[in-house]
């Protein structure tokens, strides 16, 4: 699946708030919205301008898009497969996002971004159920069990994420075993347990024009 490859601190710079994207860097005052937080590009400090309407919806739905990784294409089929879902559909949107299986690695603190997560699930360092899974979009559901291979336990990259996220906390419908470096799909995330600031009516808004 194809996957934005340029700069990712520009990203956070357009949307004008940290999306978490580069690991430790993003808590450093290495960070760029620390150091530049203004829209990228020659006339960057000059465009953040005051928007309305079309222009809030559309940066709402390219935020979330870019926390979680997900192209246009990709993210729209998760828009149409939420409104097929019975339920609020901005939530069920969220949710579908937040059970793919490189979220649900990077909230269990075995990378310490998405990005990361998504490398080390494209790698194959991880099972579900007991067969090996390498698709990031793996979408988990309740009573699923995410664990790090035997293999892979000893991977230097997992062991330093696990001891720099050290107290981030794991979100309630994770129950994870840390010693059998593995976690049960308790349920789906309400919205609250996503904990995202964006509101997603907006993405609704915008899709359904
Ligand atoms: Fe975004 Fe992290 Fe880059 Fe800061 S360091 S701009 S939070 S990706």
């Amino acid at each position: 699946m194809a996957r934005y490859i340029g700069p990712v601190c520009r990203l956070c710079r357009r949307e004008g708030m940290k999306l978490f994207l580069k690991g430790e860097r993003c808590y450093t005052d290495k960070c760029a919205i620390e150091k530049r937080n203004f829209v990228p590009g020659q006339h960057g400090k000059a465009r953040r301008s005051k928007l309305a309407g079309y222009g809030v919806q559309l940066r709402e739905k390219q935020k979330v898009k870019r926390i979680y990784g997900v192209l246009e294409d990709q993210f729209r089929r998760y828009f149409e497969q939420a409104e097929r879902t019975r339920g609020i559909t901005g939530e069920t949107l969220l949710q579908l996002l937040e059970r793919r299986l490189d979220n649900v690695a990077y909230r269990l603190g075995y990378a310490t971004s998405r990005p990361a997560a998504r490398q080390l699930v494209r790698h194959g360092h991880f099972t579900v159920n007991g067969r090996k899974v390498n698709i990031p979009s793996f979408s988990v559901k309740p009573g699923d069990v995410v664990a790090i291979r035997q293999s892979s336990r000893e991977n230097a990259s997992i062991l330093h994420a696990l001891e720099e996220v050290k107290g981030r906390g794991v979100p309630e419908w994770l129950q994870s075993d840390p010693a059998a470096m593995s976690a049960k799909i308790g349920s789906i995330p309400t919205r609250e347990q996503i904990n995202l600031p964006v509101h997603e009516q907006l993405i609704v808004e915008l899709y359904s024009k």
